[in-house]
């Protein structure tokens, strides 16, 4: 009902907060250039477990090398993408060459490998009637296993309208995980459990800051790794960046974790991290 809801709502004009409408204009027309002359590539994070630090999956992040202005990070390319349409291109391309990295990884490390490649899909490329077909093209070009892709969506995606719900259930119903991204920032958070096939939440790194500040309480923190559990989901505690908040995480009951304290995303990231002091 929120996709058909959300559908019929005229759409709204949001700017960037960071960007002029010129530098987005300006960027959204450079998109199809870029694509076509190889100037994206895709960067991994290790989501690691708690507390032996084995990389268990990893994150797809893109980056875009940009000829005069060096890299661009995606918060500052991905909006323009998503009002142009290149998004929808582009995110095959992703999706591509992380489950391609995947299999490589497989053939490469055997067991050693992340079991799981996690992509960011936008609410436009989710809105698309294709969207499951296209993940389910890829799996079988690239030989990846359903149960070795997540594809990560926030709120805004999963109501952005279109096919967007269907597109969930769909490639859920393929056997790719589906993670909630940024979980427990927008506006019905909980509610998101009940409307899509959730098997991740990635627990946002605000409530991951707050957890080791002084005067300052876990409550949200421990509230999310309830409700996981107690809904059987897997949680993954983004944005860690000290072996403090590390510990107090495992304390707490989380058995994954990602963030700049394990490894920051890079081209070929580690697969074990020695986590001497992360506990
Ligand atoms: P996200 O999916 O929530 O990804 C996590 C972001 O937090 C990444 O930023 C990552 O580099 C950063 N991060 C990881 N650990 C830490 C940490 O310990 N501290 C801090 N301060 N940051 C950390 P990035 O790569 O700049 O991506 C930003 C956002 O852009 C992503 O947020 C996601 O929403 C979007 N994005 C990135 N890649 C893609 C993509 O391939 N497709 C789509 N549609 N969106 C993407
Ligand atoms: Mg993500
Ligand atoms: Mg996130
Ligand atoms: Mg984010």
């Amino acid at each position: 009902y929120a996709a058909k809801a959300a559908h019929d709502r005229p759409r709204r004009y949001t700017p960037d907060l960071d960007e002029t409408s010129d530098e987005q204009a300006r960027i959204g027309a450079e998109l199809r250039t870029a694509l076509d002359a190889g100037q994206f590539r895709v960067v991994y994070q290790p989501i690691v477990s708690l507390p032996a630090g084995e990389t268990v999956a990893v994150e797809a992040l893109v980056r875009w090398d940009h000829p005069e202005r060096g890299m661009i990070p995606p918060d500052r390319f991905i909006p323009a993408a998503e009002r142009n349409g290149l998004i929808v291109e582009l995110g095959e391309w992703i999706m591509r060459t992380a489950c391609t990295q995947a299999v490589l990884w497989r053939a490469q490390h055997g067991a050693a490998a992340p079991m799981r490649m996690s992509v960011n899909v936008s609410a436009r490329q989710l809105a698309e009637p294709g969207f499951a077909a296209m993940v389910a093209a890829v799996l079988r070009e690239t030989g990846l296993p359903a149960n070795g892709l997540a594809v990560e969506v926030t709120e805004t995606a999963v109501f952005g309208g279109g096919q967007a719900v269907q597109s969930l259930q769909d490639v859920h119903d393929l056997g790719v995980a589906i993670a909630l991204d940024d979980f427990g920032t927008g506006h019905s958070s909980l509610g998101l459990l009940q409307t899509v096939p959730v098997d991740v939440i990635k627990v946002d790194k605000s409530f991951v800051d707050t957890i080791t500040m002084a005067g300052r309480h876990a409550v949200i923190a421990t509230a999310l790794i309830q409700v996981s559990a107690g809904l059987g989901l897997t949680a993954v505690a983004e944005g860690v960046e000290t072996a403090e908040q590390a510990a107090e995480l495992h304390r707490l009951g989380y058995e994954l974790a990602q963030g700049y304290h394990f490894g920051r995303p890079a081209a070929e990231p580690s697969f074990t991290i020695p986590v001497t002091g992360a506990v």
